[in-house]
């Protein structure tokens, strides 16, 4: 199914089902295939831009309020400055509101109400200097040493610190302290901290990426069902001409594909159909042209009986006066005799065998016990193996072993089989096996003779095929036996194979069902043989 689309059933509820059906569905679809690869690029490509944006967009945020931040806190220091500079207070209550008013006007220039001022350490102890003060709340500890270690190094400049600050309700946002150094009037130098929100960055921050992530999601999904359909536009007609071509390879000549438009998929249309005609003409062509041969070998062998019939007769008359005629006129008597059988032999197989290829065999199926029937035919041929030394052995362990066949053509697949093993078993031993399972019943034919080459075996049920047309033949077969007999097999629903190693003899193995119409799935007996090396019984 590699292109029709097919997957396997999927239950959507149990998730286990699912690695499965998406791995079925990865190398069966390639719509999906495509789909997927498409989609997941797409995705890496915007996860890409998206964070690309968000950072340097985040960065432009924080950039520009920093600077805001930097330019108020400047200002405010320099305004909180200019009070205290222009201030002639000398006591402590003076000094203290002094140091309350500056910082009520940083709180107004800056618009934070985050403020600390500690005394800068090292300085002569005053007793008029103000307390240090701070109202960073819980975020006090926000104002790292090394800021404060600035600060107090390098009064003129501005420092500023990235931080976190901590809400009452514990919640925690980012900002920025920016700390300088003030000069109060009598009391010497304080260290200025004031810290800056940066909530509103991070929310305009955040949105953004909201709106990034949700855009993104969306055209992805975009992508996908884009893809979904510009894949199938293009996926349907080459899903249409494998399965047509499917159709095609199993024999359905007929099948062609819709030819549409002008594009490159009809142009496949028609190289396709095209191909499908000529390819059904030359097959049509060569099914006529072999059953006109099929009815020549038939018509020929029905003309050949009558004058053979008529030279059979006369051969007999010549064969029975044989002792009359001078010595080669006898021995020619002979010759004609034996010749004239085995031409006869080779006719009847001729026909039989021209009745399977025009399709006109029909069996007669009767329950049939094949034991019984393997007994007589060995029976039968007992003398035949005698003459070559030959025991003929039959082995049935029991059981069932009725079957619903046509028994004059499963004796006849059986004295083929057996008279072959008889012609090359080498005066060995040959045995019969006959077992059955629940649906079928086999027979093995076992000899420990010549055997064939792997070559041969290939070509053993091949018609007129003989592994050495120079072997000496005694029985002379036609070399038409094992192609019939295999038709008689197939015509059962059965199997007849083979087993052959050179030096180790051969084994021809007959499964039939035991009901007429069933199909074999298994057969009772073991190919190749388990007694390979020399008979057990
Ligand atoms: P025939 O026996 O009439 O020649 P078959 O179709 O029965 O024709 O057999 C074809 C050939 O297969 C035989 O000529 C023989 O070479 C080979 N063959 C068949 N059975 C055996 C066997 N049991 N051992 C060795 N060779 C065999």
């Amino acid at each position: 199914m590699a292109t029709s689309g097919g997957q396997s059933r999927v239950d959507w509820r149990s998730w286990r089902s699912w690695p499965g059906f998406l791995a079925a569905s990865w190398r069966s679809s390639l719509q999906f295939r495509t789909v997927t690869i498409t989609v997941v690029l797409s995705g890496i490509a915007i996860v890409l831009v998206g964070a690309y944006t968000s950072a340097s967009v985040g960065n432009d945020l924080f950039q520009s309020r920093l600077g805001q931040v930097l330019l108020d806190s400047n200002r405010a220091t320099a305004s909180a400055q200019g009070i205290l500079d222009s201030s002639d207070a000398i006591d402590r209550v003076q000094v203290q509101a002094l140091q309350d008013s500056a910082s009520s006007a940083i709180s107004t220039a800056s618009s934070s109400s985050m403020i600390a001022l500690f005394r800068v350490p090292g300085q002569d102890p005053s007793t008029v200097a103000p307390q240090d003060f701070s109202k960073f709340g819980d975020s006090t500890g926000a104002i790292s040493l090394d800021l404060q270690a600035a600060v107090q190094e390098h009064g003129g400049d501005q420092y500023w610190q990235s931080v976190t600050f901590q809400d009452d309700d514990g919640s925690e946002y980012p900002g920025v302290i920016v700390g300088s150094q003030l000069r109060l009037p009598v009391a010497g130098r304080y260290e200025l901290y004031i810290g800056y929100s940066l909530r509103d960055a991070e929310s305009t921050l955040s949105f953004l990426q909201q709106t990034l992530l949700i855009s993104g999601l969306a055209l992805i999904l975009l992508i996908g069902a884009v893809t979904w359909i510009v894949v199938r536009f293009v996926v349907t007609p080459i899903r249409v001409a494998a399965e047509t071509s499917q159709k095609l390879a199993s024999g359905d000549l007929e099948v062609r594909i819709p030819e549409k438009g002008e594009d490159v998929i009809a142009t496949l249309a028609r190289s396709f159909n095209g191909m499908a005609d000529s390819l059904q003409s030359q097959i049509k062509e060569l099914a006529e042209l072999s059953e006109v041969q099929q009815r020549f070998v038939s018509d020929v062998s029905h003309e050949l009986r009558t004058p053979l019939t008529t030279i059979r007769l006369a051969g007999d008359v010549l064969f029975d006066q044989r002792a009359v005629f001078p010595p080669a006129a006898g021995r020619t008597a002979e010759l004609l005799h034996t010749q004239v059988e085995r031409f006869e032999l080779l006719l009847a197989d001729l026909l039989e065998i021209s009745r399977y290829d025009a399709g006109s065999v029909s069996l007669d199926p009767e329950p049939t016990n094949l034991v019984h029937l393997a007994e007589d035919v060995i029976d039968g041929m007992r003398s035949l193996g005698e003459s070559k030394g030959i025991d003929l052995r039959l082995v049935a362990p029991g059981g069932h072993l009725n079957a619903e066949v046509d028994p004059r053509r499963i004796r006849r697949v059986l004295q083929n089989l057996i008279g072959n093993a008889i012609e090359h078993g080498e005066g060995k031993p040959v045995v019969v096996s006959v077992d059955s399972n629940q649906n079928s019943v086999a027979i093995a034919v076992r000899d420990y003779g010549l055997g064939m080459s792997q070559t041969e075996v290939t070509h053993v049920f091949d018609r007129f095929w003989r592994a050495d047309p120079s072997r000496q033949r005694t029985i002379g077969g036609t070399g038409l036996g094992l192609a019939i007999s295999r038709e008689d097999a197939s015509a059962h629903g059965g199997w007849l194979q083979v087993w052959s190693s050179p030096g180790e003899g051969s084994c021809f193995r007959l499964t039939v069902p035991r009901r007429a119409g069933d199909a074999v799935t298994a057969s009772p007996l073991p190919l190749p043989p388990d007694d390979i090396g020399g008979p057990h019984v």
